[in-house]
Order: structure tokens, then sequence, then C-alpha cells
């Protein structure tokens, strides 16, 4: 489980992000939904450990890994990143991608970067390179390398963006899946409310570094706190 406490980030004394509390169980989604620069991926940044909080705390599973006196490096953090330009390194086979955050040789990683790419529906892809593979495909891979190293948070910022329309909706179904059976807390950044309403568990609306409205997707939907919110999802149908 990941909470945040009271997060607080000043770039130069402007506050971009403003006293943001949230929390996420194991196995569900949440949503920070919001328009360009609220404050979405400089919340992802500071929970990666990447950036750091003016104020306020982060815990995972109950232990403070982020305040005042803690700061557990990234790699310490047991969290796995998808954004949208981490991409594939090109030199390197679909194996060797999916291993690359696994400690240990070769032959000890073998059974595992099998076992994802068969969950991720791509088994037997192992020796082909980036290039030959298509953008969903890529995705997958990506997916496969964040969830190699057993992180119990993912962090997904706008990580759908580059896919055509058509394959986007497949692919959000399946990474879905793959996330809620692995038990992973998933915490998805995105200005699209419809990507928010189709994978969303929970909604953080978010708007000047605020969350602005809270709750399951519907409630979103039918009751927005106000004339902004009810714009923002009146498009989906
Ligand atoms: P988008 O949907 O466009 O990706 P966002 O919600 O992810 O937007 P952020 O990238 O978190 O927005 O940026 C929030 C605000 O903080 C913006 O006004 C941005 O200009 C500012 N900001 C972000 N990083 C820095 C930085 N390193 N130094 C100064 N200001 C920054
Ligand atoms: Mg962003």
């Amino acid at each position: 489980r990941l909470e945040l406490k009271n997060i607080c980030k000043e770039f130069a004394g402007r506050q971009v992000v403003s006293d943001l509390s949230l929390s996420v169980a194991p196995g569900q989604v949440t949503c920070l939904l919001g328009p360009s620069g609220c404050g979405k991926s400089t919340t992802l940044r500071i929970i990666a450990g990447v950036e750091h909080q003016t104020s306020g705390e982060i815990w995972v599973d109950g232990k403070l890994i982020s305040g005042d006196d803690v700061r557990v490096p990234p790699e310490g953090r047991s969290i796995g990143l998808m954004f949208q330009d981490f991409a594939l390194f090109p030199h390197l086979s679909v194996a060797q991608n999916v291993a690359f955050g696994l400690t240990g040789s070769k032959a000890d990683n073998t059974p595992r970067v099998g076992e994802l790419l068969e969950r991720v529906g791509l088994s037997g892809f192992d020796d082909k390179y980036p290039h030959e593979l298509s953008g969903g495909e890529q995705q997958r891979v990506a997916l496969a390398r964040a969830l190699a190293p057993r992180p119990k948070i993912m962090l997904m910022d706008e990580p759908f963006s580059g896919l055509d329309d058509r394959l986007r909706d497949g692919i959000r179904d399946q990474t879905l899946s793959v996330l809620k059976e692995a038990g992973t807390a998933v915490l998805l950044v995105t200005h699209e409310p419809h990507e928010a309403m189709r994978m969303a568990d929970e909604i953080a609306l978010m708007r000047g570094g605020r969350i602005v409205q809270q709750g399951n997707p519907y409630n979103l939907y039918n009751a927005p706190v106000d004339k902004e919110a009810a714009a923002f999802f009146s498009d989906i149908n």
C-alpha cells in the first residue's frame, strides 16, 4: 500500500503540489487526473524519489520511505515505473530488456523472463529486438520489464499516449489485468477522463497542485464537484 501524507512541493517559491494526501491499495488502480501543468508528473517523480517534496511523507506498506529525516533512495523503494518516454533499450533483445532490472545471472533470470513474457502475451519474443516490434508489443515488453523486480507499487505517467487509437484500449485492458493479477498498487497519471474512467478504481481529480475531488469514477462522473469538473467529464459518454 502506498500512502502520501500532506505532500507539498515548491519550485523557486511557487507551490506546484499543495497538501496532497492519497492512498493506493494493493491490486487497485488510482488515477491522478487533471489538466496539463497541474502537478501530476511532479507528484510521481517525488514518489519515485528522483525529486523531493518540500514537506510531507511517503509510506509504503507502513514503512516511512520519505519524510523530514528519512530519504530512501529510488532503487530501495520497490517502485516500478512506466512512462511514455521510458523507451526500451534499442541495442538489447526483448529478453535482455526484461531482465535489465534483475540481479543474478542470465540462467537464473531466464524462467522469470519467460514467465513475464507469457503473462504479457509475448512468449517466444525473447530474441527479437525493439525495432522488430509494433508499438503495442513494445509497450507490453516495457510492462514486463517494469514488473520483473516484483515492485509493490507501479507508477505510470501517460503510458499509453504514444499508441494509436486502435491499439490503445486493448493494451490498457491487458495492462490492467496483468497488474491486478500481480497485486500491484498502481498510480496512473492521465489527462484523459476516458482513460481514467476505463482504468481506475479511484480517481483523484487535480487542479493547480491540489486534489479537488476524489472518489470512484461514477461518483466523479455523476456528481462533479463544480462546473469545471463537469466540463472535464462532459466529452465522455
Ligand atoms: P502535463 O499533463 O503537461 O504532463 P503535469 O500535470 O504532469 O502536466 P508537472 O510536470 O507536474 O505537470 O508540472 C507542474 C508545474 O510545475 C508546471 O507548472 C511546471 O512548469 C512546474 N515544474 C515542473 N518541474 C519543474 C522544475 N524542475 N522546475 C521548475 N518548475 C517545474
Ligand atoms: Mg506530466
